[in-house]
């Protein structure tokens, strides 16, 4: 590992004045009662930026009883009045937002123009759900004459918010502003990699007028601050993002305590890729997905299922594709940056060399920049079989696989033969092959002749292990209201 201090990662961090150690943030100040303390590096040299106090189970309490006196004033402000200091929030985002693509940068180690990508859609959902606050309504319902019935959606309370480390900002904004526009409090629990423009937007949320307590964060670890979070006996409901062995614990917390969960966990998502497609378009979505966050991005399409006609030609252009993508930095904006952890890289090796054992061939990279570093070469490996350790577990990194079909039949029961089912793709330029393909894939999301993120109007969710729930969208309000049912005698 490469431990090169790198002048400008500091002016960053003093910029954000995150020198001292990070606290948790509770009722729009900094808590000092945590329990030891955790660095937080810069993935691409190793070298510590920051560091923050874990929250004991003590701290986590009192976010809770804080956000939950928050909850109780939230609930009486009138909706639009809510959307007003959502919108705000949304721009004091946009205000501040080269700032926060270079911590994000700094922090998961993502190339600065794609955190600058990231923190424009983390906006976006604010102002998105801002719109909404006030477009959450119940229904009449036909009754006998002399009977009036209707319902209400009413908040939940406090609702807990656990992310991942490989989009921070996003993946909080996502549940959390419909969280709130629907009326409910919450307490974040970022990723203990990657907790850095979390604490800043809770800051940010204290100056857009947002009632103090309202948006709480704690930091630390699974345990203790994750399970002391999840197992509080105020916290509602869950919306975890992660992995699904973590995702199934949380998920067993929520069943016991019969509260709400949303599960947005891990992908291994497929894209077929038939003799009629345009090759060129499906070789950019393929690269894309090594782009992206590294691969690291649950919905990144990791499986390219091709029909053996085009094969050779698709491996071609996907190839030089590839190798043109340089690795760096996230700040000097390379097209790939470094992986996430020391533990990641092994990780993704250990993949790349079960490929090759497997009997798959290695196209171009499956090695590391002369450099060394947390880095791996955009990999591309071919001969693919389904039944392949890499063709069934996620790797979350820059490696992209080509599996081959005779049939659309074949094709389709490759894409489907998964436990999970986040997202899925299909190039072709006939309509038909495009619904029927659509149709019958099992996975929450399809897309057709692209393979980008969509945006924040858009519900995901998963199928299968992917997950419980759906994000985005109007679909994602349901989820933090609950239904009550008035009925009026009225003769
Ligand atoms: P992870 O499961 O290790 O951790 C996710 C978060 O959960 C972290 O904040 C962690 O501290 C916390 N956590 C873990 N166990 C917990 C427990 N028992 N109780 C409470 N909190 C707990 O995942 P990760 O390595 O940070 O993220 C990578 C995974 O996230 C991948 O599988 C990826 O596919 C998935 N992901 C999914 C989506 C989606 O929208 N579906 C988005 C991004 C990432």
């Amino acid at each position: 590992m490469t431990r090169t201090y790198r002048p400008e990662v500091a002016d960053v961090i003093s910029r954000a004045r995150f020198t001292e150690v990070l606290t948790a943030q509770i009722g729009g100040e900094s808590s000092a009662l945590g329990r030891g303390w955790i660095d937080v590096d810069d993935p691409a040299t190793g070298v510590a930026v920051a560091s923050f106090e874990t929250s004991s189970a003590e701290v986590v309490d009192l976010a809770v009883r804080s956000a939950n006196e928050a909850f109780h004033q939230w609930r009486e402000v009138p909706p639009a009045e809510r959307g007003r200091l959502l919108a705000g929030v949304g721009a004091a985002i946009r205000r501040d937002a080269e700032l926060l693509a270079q911590l994000e940068s700094i922090d998961s180690g993502k190339p600065v123009s794609q955190a600058r990508t990231d923190i424009a859609g983390s906006a976006r959902y604010f102002e998105y759900y801002a719109g909404l606050a006030d477009k959450i309504h119940g229904e009449t319902l036909p009754q006998a004459p002399g009977t009036f019935a209707f319902t209400r959606r009413e908040p939940l309370g406090v609702v807990a918010h656990i992310t991942p480390w490989n989009a921070p900002l996003t993946q909080l904004a996502r549940g959390v502003a419909p969280c709130l526009a629907a009326g409910n409090a919450v307490v974040v629990k970022p990723s203990e990699m990657t907790p850095l423009t979390s604490v800043y937007l809770a800051r940010l949320m204290a100056e857009a007028g947002l009632p103090a307590g309202l948006c709480n964060v704690v930091l630390g670890a699974a345990d203790p601050t994750g399970i002391a979070l999840t197992e509080h006996e105020l916290v509602r409901h869950v919306t975890f993002t992660g992995s699904v062995a973590a995702g199934r614990a949380v998920g067993a917390v929520a069943a016991r305590r019969i509260i709400g969960v949303n599960l947005e966990l891990g992908g291994k998502s497929p894209t077929i890729i038939c003799a009629d497609a345009d090759l060129e378009a499906a070789a950019v979505a393929g690269a894309q997905a090594v782009v992206r966050n590294s691969g690291q991005s649950c919905f990144a399409t990791t499986r390219l299922i091709v029909d053996r006609t085009v094969r050779s030609r698709f491996v071609e252009l996907l190839a030089a594709r590839m190798a043109g993508l340089s690795v760096g930095h996230g700040l000097d904006d390379p097209d790939v940056g470094p992986l996430i952890s020391d533990r990641q890289l092994e990780r993704v090796m250990s993949y790349i060399d079960s490929a090759r054992e497997d009997g798959a061939r290695l196209v171009i990279g499956g090695n590391q920049p002369a450099a060394g570093g947390r880095f791996i070469n955009p990999t591309l490996v071919e001969d693919v079989t389904n039944d392949m350790r890499i063709a069934r577990e996620e790797i979350f990194g820059p490696v992209q696989c080509v599996l081959e079909f005779d049939s659309l039949e074949e094709a389709i029961a490759i894409a489907n033969d998964t436990d999970y089912g986040l997202s899925a793709g299909v190039f072709t330029r006939d309509v038909s092959t495009a619904h029927q393909v659509a149709e019958r894939l099992e996975a929450g999301q399809v897309q057709v002749n692209r393979y980008i993120g969509a945006g924040v109007e858009v519900p995901f969710g998963g199928y299968k292990n992917s997950g419980l729930g759906r994000e985005k969208g109007t679909e994602a309000v349901h989820h933090y209201t609950q239904v009550k049912s008035v009925i009026m005698d009225i003769a």
